[in-house]
């Protein structure tokens, strides 16, 4: 039997999604519930991905299905594709399996052509709103299917505007529409060389190639890279017959949320428009009204949302995001999905629906992205200093989060900002678009002077964790000559502004930001996640404030003290400078002698922080010449501070100089050559523990050889950490339990890990070396090059963020089966960036590491994502 491409909404369910896209498996679902659904069909991701397997073209097997649907929905409908007497009119829409807004593009009104547009206009008795149909669909064509600028498009329908002297398109009369049309037409035919499309089958067909096609541009693949969305997955076409809600007054169309997406809180939330087409409120254009105002003007239709909202609420056991329309007074459902919302609701929603028995702890657990709880963690303005600030403007609280920031008025200008010249950004619109993503992406903030709450702005920004406001008419926007103005107020390009988007608030300068807590429902949340994982969670901290802030986020223990941080201190980087020149060995301890109190003090202030939890120290890693001035400037001071001369500096400088330091004199190679340097390091280690112990802290300290590659490298600084552990033990009089581990960051070290385990209690993998030399690939140039392997699509996405998991993964799942063999007790953790990334953590799990160890903003990250790699791996 053939394969089937093309399924009637009366034929799937939502069980299908990966066949059929959200969208598509959720209108069947509706369908089957005997919901209000305009009818119609799904062409399935499968027939995406032949698209792309067969060059960008749909076979004839396809194109067959497709216009054999297309019959069927005809007689469903009674109605007929381009048959001016009773035409059938169709949205086509994209549906990936996971919600992607504002990322693919979607045609309205198709079918229509001059004989239809007479007819439709006859048929409905309303020339004018078939005419305003025709001139929306031949700007979307244009626009999506073939590519062409919409501002040639706004151009004209400014112009004509303009010359009536009216404000908004709805004033616009059939005659203006029927030139608006015709400067339309002559637009696409300057642009194309040929007329726009009259056939309706030509005009289906190349709008579901470009739904296909869209699955490849630029936006839908860097919102890929940000979400981890495989590009294999393809997306499915939705075509559905139109219903239309700018038939005249008893008509509207809106977007209704079963809960509110920014606060999370339990309450029909969602706006509408009246007389109108969906892309109307979506697109920000007119500011649309609440729905609560529809009980009002059209309470039946409005009961039955109430109705339908809850009935999917619970079908679907989340929060849910509907479109709908209502013609003549009649309600139709266009989609539902489960609803994007703020970080902040999400956790509510998740907690309340446990609360009110809609699910269970684990289901709610897997309704949060773990990366969006990053946005909970970050700072909110001073309290004290808002006080005393004066709001200049106030919009919609689109998405909630406080910045402060830079002014920039596209996303060009705010990219360059932000990443050439490390500023924070706020990205000020009239209105955003998709173009504006990555700029978005990139900025502390957005504010906009047009849109509702689930405009594009709110909608992007509230799923990236950014703060958002909306829709604020105070706001107007000079982008040409980047200025804007709060009514009388002016803000130049580059000068501060901060926003709030849990208020909507807009303010000149900058306010200071406190840091966040976790309590309330989000602190409830994360301890339900501590109860289900079994991975356990640390942090890299390199100091007492951070060890301090990663406690207050749940961390179990340091997994990493990297103590090169603390030798690169103004205070103390001389006397580590008279270390590394030091001629003689008596002048390297002599040197080494003053580092020591310093360190000890530090690792005291991080034990007592960590009340007893493990604190992993990891003994020097980079190479020496990193301490040293760069320039004849600092060269110059340093020689002055030093008492020795320029030119003695200078040459040790370049003698300590490595061609590949990366791959040079680093890590344990650093104590096989200065074994006083890890003398030093365990006298402090010990010394503090010592210290604490006797204030009553439980401390067993665990020190970490970096770079290690072969047992024997391993056995000689273990000896050296052993004879001075002893040492300062018999000095105080007192025994302490302490470990010794390796990092695992070199593919030798991985493939040896049962010979080295004999001197390892435990072993920490270190995925950014251990990904570094893995790929020969160096991290600090990694990512230039990746870009351009990214254009290639040769690499989907960055292996030192996210772990490789062939290639890297395949060393440390075997490395953690040899190790176990050389040592049945063998504690494994990972503590390069990849454990604080969700998917990574995941892996992690699944190979049966112990525990993970990132920086202190991404441990309720990682403890969620642990407690839901527990979940997915019992399934
Ligand atoms: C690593 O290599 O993964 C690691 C944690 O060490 P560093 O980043 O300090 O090299
Ligand atoms: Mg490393």
């Amino acid at each position: 039997m053939a394969k089937k491409y093309v399924y009637l909404f009366s034929e799937g369910n939502g069980s299908m999604r990966e066949l059929l896209g959200g969208k598509g498996a959720n209108l069947a679902e509706m369908t089957g519930l005997g919901m209000p659904v305009p009818q119609g069909f799904t062409i399935t991701t499968e027939a995406c991905t032949e698209y792309y397997a067969h060059h960008r073209e749909i076979s004839d097997e396809i194109k067959d299905q497709i216009f054999e649907y297309l019959e069927k929905l005809e007689t469903i409908t009674g109605k007929k594709f381009g048959d001016p007497k009773n035409p059938l009119l169709c949205s086509v829409r994209s549906g990936a399996r996971a919600s992607m807004p504002g990322m693919m593009d979607t045609i309205l009104n198709l079918g229509l052509n001059e004989e239809v547009l007479e007819g439709l206009a006859e048929l409905t008795n309303n020339r004018r709103f078939a005419l305003d149909a025709y001139r929306r669909f031949i700007q979307m064509f244009s626009d999506v299917v073939m590519g062409i600028s919409k501002d040639g498009f706004d151009v004209i329908l400014d112009d004509v505007k303009l010359r009536k002297g009216i404000e908004y398109d709805y004033q616009l009369e059939p005659e203006d529409l029927e030139e608006i049309i015709a400067r339309y037409k002559q637009l696409y035919k300057d642009d194309q060389g040929v007329d726009f499309p009259t056939d309706p089958k030509q005009q289906l067909f190349e709008a579901v190639k470009a739904v296909f096609a869209s699955w490849e541009n630029p936006r839908a693949i860097y919102y890929r890279r940000m979400n981890d969305i495989p590009s294999s997955w393809g997306t499915a076409v939705t075509v559905q017959s139109m219903v239309f809600g700018n038939m005249g007054n008893d008509c509207g169309t809106g977007v209704a949320f079963t809960r509110n997406p920014a606060t999370g809180e339990k309450k029909l939330y969602g706006e509408f428009l009246m007389n109108a087409q969906g892309e109307d409120v979506v697109a920000g254009i007119r500011t649309p009204k609440t729905i609560k105002e529809l009980a009002q003007i059209m309470p039946e239709a409005y009961n039955q949302i109430i109705q339908i909202a809850d009935t999917l609420e619970k079908h679907n056991q989340d929060m849910q995001d509907m479109e709908f329309t209502i013609e003549k007074g009649k309600l139709y459902m266009l989609q539902t999905r489960n609803g994007k919302r703020t970080a902040q609701a999400a956790v509510k929603i998740a907690v309340d629906l446990v609360d009110q028995g809609l699910c269970t702890i684990e289901e709610a657990l897997l309704k949060v992205e773990p990366n969006r709880l990053d946005s909970l963690l970050h700072p909110q303005f001073d309290p004290e200093a808002l006080a005393k600030a004066e709001a200049i403007a106030k919009g919609l609280p689109a998405s909630p989060g406080a910045a402060s920031g830079r002014v920039y008025f596209n996303a060009e200008d705010a990219k360059e900002a932000a990443l050439k010249r490390n500023e924070p950004v706020i990205l000020v619109r009239a209105e955003t678009s998709p173009e504006d993503i990555e700029g978005m992406s990139i900025s502390q903030g957005i504010l906009t002077a047009r849109g509702g709450m689930t405009s594009h702005a709110a909608v992007v920004a509230r799923g990236m964790g950014r703060c958002c406001v909306s829709g604020c008419n105070d706001l107007r926007v000079d982008s040409d000559n980047k200025v804007c103005y709060f009514n009388a107020i002016k803000v130049n390009e580059g000068e501060y502004i901060s926003i709030d988007g849990t208020t909507g608030r807009v303010y000149l300068g900058q306010i200071p930001t406190v840091e966040a807590t976790l309590s309330g429902d989000f602190g409830r949340f994360m301890e339900w996640a501590d109860q289900v994982r079994t991975l356990k969670v640390r942090t890299n901290a390199d100091n007492p404030k951070d060890a301090r802030q990663a406690r207050l986020f749940g961390a179990e223990g340091i997994g990493l003290c990297r103590t090169e941080h603390m030798f690169f201190a103004k205070d103390r980087i001389l006397a580590m400078r008279q270390m590394i020149l030091a001629k003689t060995k008596a002048e390297r301890v002599a040197a080494l002698e003053k580092i020591l109190p310093m360190q000890q003090k530090d690792f005291e202030g991080m034990y007592r922080e960590m009340a007893g939890l493990p604190v992993t120290i990891r003994f020097l890693d980079p190479p020496l010449h990193e301490f040293l001035p760069h320039d004849d400037d600092e060269t110059a001071i340093t020689a002055y501070e030093m008492g020795i001369s320029f030119t003695e500096l200078k040459n040790s400088v370049n003698r300590l100089k490595e061609v590949n330091p990366m791959l040079g004199h680093r890590g344990c190679r650093l104590a096989i050559s200065y074994p006083e340097i890890a003398q030093m390091q365990t006298r402090a280690v010990m010394q503090a523990a010592i210290n604490v112990v006797r204030e009553g802290i439980n401390v067993t300290p665990e020190i970490m050889i970096p770079l290690v590659a072969d047992a024997a490298e391993l056995g000689f600084v273990k000896n050296i950490v052993d004879e001075e552990a002893k040492a300062v033990f018999e000095e105080q009089g007192i025994k302490l339990d302490y470990k010794v581990g390796a990092m695992i960051e070199i593919p030798r070290a991985a493939l040896l890990a049962e010979e080295i385990a004999k001197y390892a209690e435990f072993y920490s993998f270190g995925t950014n070396d251990l990904t570094q030399t893995t790929y020969g690939l160096s991290r600090d140039d990694a990512s230039q090059i990746l870009d351009d392997y990214f254009k290639q699509r040769i690499f989907e996405y960055d292996p030192t963020t996210k772990l490789d998991q062939n290639g890297v993964g395949k060393l440390i799942r075997m490395a953690a089966i040899w190790a176990r063999q050389g040592r049945k007790d063998i504690h494994l953790g990972v503590c390069g960036e990849h454990g604080g990334d969700p998917v990574s953590i995941q892996f992690f799990q699944t190979v049966g590491l112990d525990y993970v160890s990132c920086s202190p903003y991404r441990v309720p990250v990682a403890r969620l994502a642990a407690a839901q790699a527990e979940i997915n791996n019992r399934k």
